[in-house]
């Protein structure tokens, strides 16, 4: 077999909850948006609602289908992205929650299906989703009255606690919500380690159950191997991979690894990440290939049979820290050829 594998460590996911769920006095949401960050929405959902999580949030209305699949009609789930043209029937037959952006989807969603849930989505500087004072004003009253699930804003630089915008956000929020009844959230994961004024009545961690930044104490989840389909002995000065961008400096053996940018593990990794035997580095070596990876394997003294991208040697987010990027994108981008195994222990 030269699929990667995928391991999935489900009791991981389930402690990262409890753990974020007991520095708050509040309730505890999750986000299960973009398949569970990549790792299964509807496996990750039940693990998460097995230990008492009971609102889920998506980014899309289709996204809510293999979450209420999996865990039947009595967990709320909520929608980032409000009431979308097109999106009434799903939001209907999957008693979708949609948190509603615009006074545009306050209409829609009042006109075609009243009577039906909804939250709202207030934007306190982000300028990404949610109404601004403007149409909250203009609203407020009227949508209030009907009862809405909760009252959420998000915060755009929680992951730095320093950051002035962290207050000023807090401020704006209260701002505009203090003096209602209905329940309020404004914290994801960066929110929630930023003390308990932040936390409101729900929080709605993403990444930190993943085990990812910037919840440091996070249990890892993601573990993934992938094959050796071959080791060649290179010459001092013989090249590898595309655009000869690597040159062996000494005699060398080099190991064809089979994962690619195709399987997540992108091109800005090249000649940058490590891979692991136990606790032995090896480097990757030259470009990322589509479905193969060139890994110098000289210092090993001997050919293994699989190497380990992500474990207990490299973290996602170290892993993310030597292409550039964060542990988000590595997760959301790990493709849909390795063989995936739930494991819980
Ligand atoms: C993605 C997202 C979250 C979760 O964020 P994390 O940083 O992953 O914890 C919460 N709220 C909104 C609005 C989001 O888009």
């Amino acid at each position: 077999m030269s699929t990667g594998h995928l391991s999935i460590d489900l009791s991981a996911v389930a402690a990262n909850w409890r753990a974020l769920d007991a520095k708050t006095t509040v309730e505890t949401g999750a986000v299960v948006k973009a398949d569970g960050y990549g790792l299964g929405a509807a496996r990750v959902a039940k693990a998460l609602a097995n230990v008492g999580a009971r609102r889920f949030f998506v980014a899309i209305a289709e996204e809510g289908a293999a979450v209420r699949q999996a865990l039947g009609p009595d967990v709320e789930i909520s929608v980032f992205s409000g009431h979308m043209d097109g999106d009434t029937a799903l939001i209907r037959d999957l008693n979708l929650t949609p948190m509603l952006n615009s006074v545009d989807q306050v209409s829609r969603h009042l006109e075609h299906l009243p009577g039906h849930g909804f939250g709202l989505q207030l934007d306190t500087g982000m300028n990404r989703l949610g109404m601004e004072w403007d149409e909250w004003a203009a609203v407020a009253e009227v949508v209030l009255a009907q009862r809405p699930s909760m009252v959420m804003s998000h915060l755009a630089c929680a992951d730095d606690p320093d950051h002035p915008m962290n207050p000023y956000q807090l401020d704006i929020f209260h701002k505009m919500t203090d003096g209602i009844t209905t329940p309020r959230s404004l914290s994801a994961t960066g929110g929630m380690l930023l003390g308990a004024d932040y936390h409101f009545d729900i929080c709605r961690p993403g990444i930190g159950l993943y085990g990812g930044a910037p919840f440091k104490d996070a249990r890892a989840v993601a573990r993934l191997d992938l094959p050796v389909i071959q080791v060649r002995a290179l010459d001092a000065g013989e090249v590898a991979g595309y655009g000869n961008s690597w040159q062996a400096a000494r005699p060398s053996r080099i190991a064809t690894v089979s994962a690619g940018y195709a399987d997540g593990l992108i091109r800005a990794m090249s000649d940058r990440a490590t891979l692991w035997y136990d606790d032995h580095p090896c480097p990757l070596i030259g470009r990322v290939s589509m479905d193969l990876l060139t890994v110098d394997v000289t210092d090993l003294g001997f050919d293994p049979e699989a190497l380990t991208i992500l474990g207990p040697k490299q973290s996602v987010d170290q892993l993310a820290d030597r292409a550039g990027t964060i542990g988000y994108e590595i997760l959301t981008s790990l493709g849909n050829r390795y063989s995936r195994q739930s494991v819980t222990g």
